[in-house]
């Protein structure tokens, strides 16, 4: 089986199995795990950030990073396929008391306009405050597509006229940073506050991070905590995060030329695949994910009519030349 479900399947490495096991940590909860402490400050200074804090998950890295620019009866802004509304089974309204309301955009990017139009920053005790942007990027299930640092750019001046905050959901963020050469300070630059995951095509284990200011990662600690979310001696799964930014960042570009690929397996415009996954339009997504199975391929269906597949560490270039000749044959 080649399996191209997600990015989230990859196997941590020998290499990092090894980082993992010399890892020396501490408790954590008390803020003594050295290593957990590294991959913070490193995580925070990649992003030109003033902190940063270790979650379990990209949810609740999100969870904290929006709570951290939104109170409870406020509402975040973000894509109609956006991660945060449609993949958290609803933990911002659930937990920390946000609404959303959504956009739509063909490539998951923030549209203007449509943003203009909704903006309700402080409209008395008429309308929802507005309180922040999300922009998620790469952007899941559009495809894996990129928000041009430009864009952002002008997203962040426009939040800052409207007074609102500016949150991204980076959990693949590294992939956009190698598909665009986008140093990542540069999109420390333009968010508030940032969530990142290690756990996806850097293939750690487990682990994502919320990045921002002191005070917001601070407050973020009280709420970690309050969620079940402190950790003890995790030092040994920060220990593959630190690993997998050393050896696992740059190779990305790898999964983003396989994934062409199986762009052009799937009849797919490479051009509109630009970094690790391929979204593609099924009449019966079910059914062609299911043929593809039988065929030793694992895909997706993440719609009634549309399929995905994902390219990561674990697969190979033979596997995905393999996987391509198998779904164009479909
Ligand atoms: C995977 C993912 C997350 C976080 O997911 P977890 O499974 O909770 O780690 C957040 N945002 C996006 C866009 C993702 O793809």
């Amino acid at each position: 089986m080649i399996d191209l479900r997600s990015d989230t399947l990859t196997r941590p490495t020998e290499a990092m199995r090894a980082a993992m096991a010399a890892a020396e940590v501490g408790d954590d909860v008390y803020g003594e795990d050295p290593t957990v402490n590294a991959l913070e400050e490193r995580v925070a200074a990649l992003f030109g950030k003033e902190a940063a804090v270790f979650t379990p998950t990209g949810s609740l890295a999100n969870v904290l990073a929006v709570a951290s620019v939104v109170e409870p009866g406020q509402e975040v802004l973000c894509e109609a396929s956006a991660h945060i509304a449609r993949a958290e089974l609803g933990a911002h309204g659930a937990v920390t008391g946000v609404t959303m309301r959504t956009w739509r955009h063909p490539s998951g990017a923030p549209d203007h306009e449509q943003i203009a139009d909704m903006l309700a920053p402080d409209m008395g005790p008429y309308f929802v405050a507005t309180a922040a942007i999300s922009v998620e990027n790469t952007h899941n299930f559009a495809g894996g597509t990129v928000t041009d640092i430009e864009d952002l750019r002008r997203l962040r001046s426009f939040a800052d006229e409207a007074g609102v905050a500016v949150h991204v959901d980076g959990a693949r963020l590294w992939n956009a940073h190698v598909a665009t050469s986008t140093p990542l300070s540069a999109y420390g630059e333009v968010a508030d506050v940032l969530a990142v995951c290690l756990s996806k095509g850097l293939g750690a284990p487990v682990g994502s991070l919320m990045v921002g200011t002191a005070e917001a990662v601070a407050t973020a600690r009280v709420r970690r905590k309050r969620l079940g979310g402190g950790m003890r001696q995790v030092g040994i799964l920060a220990a593959a995060g630190l690993h997998a930014l050393d050896h696992h960042v740059e190779r990305l570009a790898e999964d983003h030329a396989h994934a062409r690929l199986l762009a052009e397996a799937l009849g797919v415009d490479p051009a509109t695949c630009p970094t690790n996954i391929v979204v593609a339009q099924r009449p019966d997504a079910p059914a062609f994910v299911a043929r593809a199975a039988e065929a030793g391929v694992r895909i997706s269906a993440v719609g009634p009519r549309t399929v995905r597949a994902v390219t990561h560490l674990d697969v190979s270039r033979a596997q995905a030349e393999k996987a391509a000749g198998v779904l164009a044959s479909l």
